[in-house]
């Protein structure tokens, strides 16, 4: 059985951060599933279509990595697709709280499910889409934040190209 790991997320929209962490995971994992949240609460930029494709172009050349979209319960997700975990990152100490709380729910739900933290390279500590989309509204350079097909979706939806 090959090691599989779900990398849930929003990913609105997906940033060198989440690449980096990517590249960290399929150290240690066979296979990654990027797993997209269509969360209807969570009011996002993009749609999860949207949020698919820029994470597809930006991942070209990775076989081991499958993307997909999710609802429901995360742990229900992870059962099905026969995961052995679930990966998340660790950026700076704001990220402990709330990320500390999910795993323990996660893990009262599935108990066979487990949550891996990886920390971010240095360079991405500071970096989220929603500090990214504010930069980016306000016409803020965010070259070199994200992966190409990202900066130019970005630039389309604030009408600066
Ligand atoms: P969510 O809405 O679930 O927080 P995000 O798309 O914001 O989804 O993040 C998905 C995962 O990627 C989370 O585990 C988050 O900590 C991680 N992540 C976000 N930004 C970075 C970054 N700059 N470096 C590493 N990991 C990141």
């Amino acid at each position: 059985m090959p090691d599989i790991v779900v990398y849930p997320g929003s990913f609105d929209p997906i940033t060198n951060g989440h690449l980096d962490l990517l590249q960290r995971g399929l150290k240690i994992f066979d296979k990654i599933i990027v797993a997209v949240a269509k969360n209807p609460v969570k009011k996002t930029l993009f749609t999860p279509e949207e949020r698919m494709e820029m994470i597809r172009l930006s991942l070209e050349g990775h076989p081991q990595v499958t993307i997909d979209t999710f609802d429901g319960l995360l742990v229900d997700y992870a059962r099905r697709q026969n995961a052995r975990a679930i990966l998340r990152g660790l950026r700076a100490v704001t990220d402990f709280e709330y990320e500390f709380q999910l795993a323990m729910m996660n893990r009262r739900l599935e108990p066979e499910i487990e949550t891996v933290f990886l920390m971010t390279g240095l360079r991405w500590v500071f970096l989220s889409s929603s500090i990214l989309k504010e930069a980016a509204i306000h016409g803020g350079n965010i070259e070199g934040m994200v992966p190409a097909v990202v900066y130019h979706r970005l630039r389309e939806k604030f009408g600066l190209e």
